[in-house]
């Protein structure tokens, strides 16, 4: 048996495509045209990619982007008077300050500072409830984008026994609340379970977000699962060259693809998923704003 590649990369196309339309509608009914701040502390390389990205998407989908580049050496008393400027804004629906922050600026200090309304990310504690209780608001994006995934692959997700591998506030704990939500029989395993293998034999649904390459074996997999592997690893691949590297998940993805049914790859499976549901947050979060019902 040869899994079914989940297309992350064209799912998340797709659902760029649908939050350009709610877009649209909301600014030829409404008058309103979604923004997301994006906070940039710093000359970071790889957090420039990812910002740039970020407001390429934004635009692309007819919002408006707000970008801050603030030095290296930024006091936090001024990072945390930006905040409280977009916190007060009307266009500014959503705020995010790209992290890691330089160490002289206190990251709970900037995250508390995020008006739950507009903290697309969803750090706060106030939207971690809404998350865990079912209330609108934004939900956090590598999550919710694996949960869009699994509903594409496998619809009703009611009764499906599901584990989560990692148990981190930015995605396992997110993950098995959103699973929950969905009526699937829930297990979050972490680095004190134990004989993580058997638990995973019995699971319909696996999500690796654990950040160990390969760790999760093709035979630890029941045979037809569905697997979503949120890792993200960067390792040596000599035979791509000497001093070469590659991207690997947390799944051995050769053998895994032999028994699962279907399985996200890495790159091009739940990543491209993160920048699109972050959109789609703002849009959520624009929504309520102005007293709207959020796209489901
Ligand atoms: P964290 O390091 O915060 O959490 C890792 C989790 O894995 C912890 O809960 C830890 O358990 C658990 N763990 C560690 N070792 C084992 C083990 N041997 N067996 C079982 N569980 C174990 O990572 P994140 O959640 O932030 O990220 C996980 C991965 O997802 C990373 O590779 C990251 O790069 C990737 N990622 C990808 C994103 C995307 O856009 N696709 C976005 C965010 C993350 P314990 O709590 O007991 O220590």
């Amino acid at each position: 048996m040869t899994a079914k590649i989940i297309d992350g990369k064209a799912f998340a196309a797709g659902l760029r495509e649908r939050i350009a339309e709610h877009v649209a509608r909301l600014k030829s009914e409404h008058g309103i045209t979604p923004g997301l701040a994006v906070i940039i502390v710093g000359h970071d390389p790889a957090s420039q990619v990812y910002v740039n990205n970020k407001a390429r998407q934004t635009k692309e989908v007819g919002m408006n982007s707000f970008k801050y580049e603030l030095p290296e050496d930024v006091s936090e008393d001024e990072v945390l008077a930006l905040i409280e400027e977009l916190n007060n804004r009307d266009d500014v629906n959503g705020i995010l300050c790209q992290l890691p922050v330089p160490k002289h600026i206190d990251e709970n200090k900037i995250i508390n500072a995020l008006s739950p309304a507009k903290d697309v990310d969803c750090f706060s504690p106030e939207n971690v409830g809404k998350v865990a209780i079912g209330l609108p608001g934004p939900v956090p994006c590598t999550p919710l984008g694996s949960l869009m995934l699994l509903r594409d692959e496998l619809g009703d997700l009611s009764g499906k026994n599901a584990v989560v591998i990692g148990r981190s506030n930015l995605v396992g704990k997110p993950m098995g609340a959103l699973l929950l939500r969905d009526s699937a029989t829930v297990t979050i395993a972490h680095s004190r379970t134990q004989d993580l293998p058997a638990i995973c034999a019995a699971a319909d649904i696996i999500v690796a977000a654990v950040g160990r390459p390969e760790m999760v074996k093709g035979d630890w997999i029941k045979p037809g699962a569905t697997v979503i592997d949120v890792g993200i690893n960067r390792v040596n691949a000599p035979e791509k060259g000497e001093g070469k590297t590659k991207l690997v998940g947390d799944v051995e993805y050769s053998e895994a693809a032999k028994v699962a049914g279907a399985i996200t790859p890495v790159p091009g499976g739940v990543g491209p998923m993160t920048i699109a549901c972050l959109l789609a947050n703002t849009v959520t979060t624009a929504c309520l704003a102005n007293g709207l019902t959020p796209p489901s």
